[in-house]
């Protein structure tokens, strides 16, 4: 039975959808202002991994993400390049989308941008200022926090007497300073508005999400997932105007993955301190490693980031492909041992129950090592057998369909394959035909296979 800790009730609980098999999940995406960094990346992989395993238990799973491409920082960075906001938020979400796929994460069932929801958003504003949640001031319509009895529940943020009444209009401020926040800011100059019933303007940062995760998953539904800096103020003013809106609870599971850290501090852009994807792939580092890194530290503790701990993980997917590589080509007589079938059946226990128990990922991890010596060992001494090596490559397969740390399989290139494209390459620049020698060359060079020319012809070697 999975277990997850839920930031409303404050304790580990037993895990079960509303409805029967289906799960519905609302993640809050990235603000598509600039690249991701790799701390939002430890958040999205989480969320990639959670997702997984809910597949692996045999759920169906409904998984809606947002993306903001409106707001403070979007608007200030296409203002600072000249360029319409939809035209940068597209080619972030873009860059987005493809640092996922670099990071062998799925993506999730539906990815809804918050400018396309402006409609859901003004109704959702009705509701709440049919229900006297809301109030207008100066052109701008904001959320009366003292109106709603169960204000601070999910963060504990606390409404003193003379800050409730007081009101914020930018979208991130100080944590445990509960403000009345905005809901539709009035139109500014240098700002794109719509024009609605509230008049000419933009949404506030938090009705996008409240507005996007009923829409496609109802008013009430099963998990709510974002990193810890979100619960308070963005989530707990999602709640506020999800349930103030329809008196139902609006999530059941609210579920925050803890921070990315460098030299003990949050990595963050706003402080300057971050690694984007591209900065270390720039620097030799395979996105494979990255995740590794990434999801092998359970997602309620913090995780130190540095760059001799990514080498170290580096050298560790090697590893796990090398052994894979061993394992598929291992030639074994037929039948099994009653000593490593059990020893599989173990760990993929040992796997299942580290998952359940919070998505504990580094406990999974042990599993696969503990199980990875002993086949290493049984290949080594030959003993290993046929039956125990195809449940073992199905259990290896199993842990990759959720944490996805293997990789892509590749067979090694074989010799006369290799032979026959140093000929054609040798034909290819005889005609002056270089993007297809270059071509050859660049081929060889991902398959491991360094290439030397001779004044007699062309050497290779494996790298
Ligand atoms: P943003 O693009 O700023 O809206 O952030 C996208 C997601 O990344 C949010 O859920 C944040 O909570 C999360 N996040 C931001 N910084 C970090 C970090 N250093 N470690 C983990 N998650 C983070
Ligand atoms: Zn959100």
């Amino acid at each position: 039975m999975l277990k997850l800790f839920n930031t409303l009730t404050h304790r580990q609980e037993e895990f079960s959808p509303q409805e029967n098999n289906l799960v519905k999940m609302y993640s809050c995406g990235p603000t598509v202002y600039d690249f991701a960094h790799i701390g939002n990346f430890r958040y999205f992989l989480f969320i990639d991994v959670f997702s997984r395993y809910l597949k692996y238990k045999g759920y169906k799973l409904l998984n809606v993400m947002n993306i903001t491409d409106i707001d403070d920082k979007t608007i200030k960075r296409s203002n600072e390049r000249g360029i319409a906001l939809n035209e940068h938020t597209k080619e972030f979400t873009a860059k987005f989308l493809e640092d996922l796929d670099l990071l062998g994460a799925e993506h999730p069932s539906k990815i809804v941008a918050a400018t396309d929801h402006i409609n859901e958003m003004i109704d959702l504003i009705k509701a709440l200022d049919k229900n006297g949640l809301t109030y207008i001031n100066e052109g701008s319509v904001y959320y009366r926090i003292s109106a709603f009895n169960d204000y601070g529940k999910l963060s504990g943020a606390k409404i003193s007497g003379n800050i409730s009444g007081k009101r914020v209009n930018v979208d991130e401020y100080d944590k445990e300073d509960a403000r009345d926040f905005v809901l539709w800011k009035a139109a500014k100059e240098g700002e794109p508005f719509w024009d609605t019933a509230y008049g000419a303007g933009r949404p506030g940062w938090h009705i996008e999400c409240s507005a996007m995760a009923m829409k496609y998953l109802g008013e009430s539904f099963d998990i709510h997932c974002g990193g810890v800096d979100l619960v308070f103020p963005h989530h707990e003013n999602e709640l506020a105007q999800s349930e103030g809106a329809t008196g139902k609870q609006f999530v059941k599971y609210w579920i925050h993955c803890e921070h990315l850290m460098i030299d003990g501090q949050k990595m963050s852009k706003r402080e300057n301190r971050f690694f984007t994807l591209r900065d270390l792939t720039k620097q030799g580092f395979s996105p494979l490693a990255i995740r590794y890194s990434l999801v092998s530290v359970p997602y309620r503790k913090q995780l130190n980031f540095t760059l001799d701990g990514l080498r170290g993980d580096e050298t560790r997917v090697k590893k796990l492909q090398d052994f894979r590589r061993r394992l598929y080509k291992s030639k074994c007589e037929s039948g099994s041992s009653a000593q490593i079938s059990y020893s599989i059946k173990k760990a993929k226990e040992a796997f299942e129950e580290a998952m359940d128990d919070d998505l504990n990922t580094s406990s999974a991890l042990a599993a696969v090592s503990i199980l990875e010596s002993e086949i290493n060992k049984a290949i080594s001494s030959e003993s290993l057998l046929e039956d125990d090596k195809k449940a073992a490559l199905d259990f290896f397969g199993k842990v990759d369909l959720v944490l996805g740390i293997f990789g892509e399989y590749k067979e090694e290139i074989l010799d006369t394959e290799i032979q026959n494209l140093i000929e054609e390459r040798l034909i290819a620049r005889k005609n002056k035909n270089f993007a297809r020698s270059d071509e050859i060359r660049k081929y060889l060079a991902e398959q491991g296979i360094i290439l030397q020319d001779t004044k007699d012809g062309t050497d290779w070697r494996r790298a």
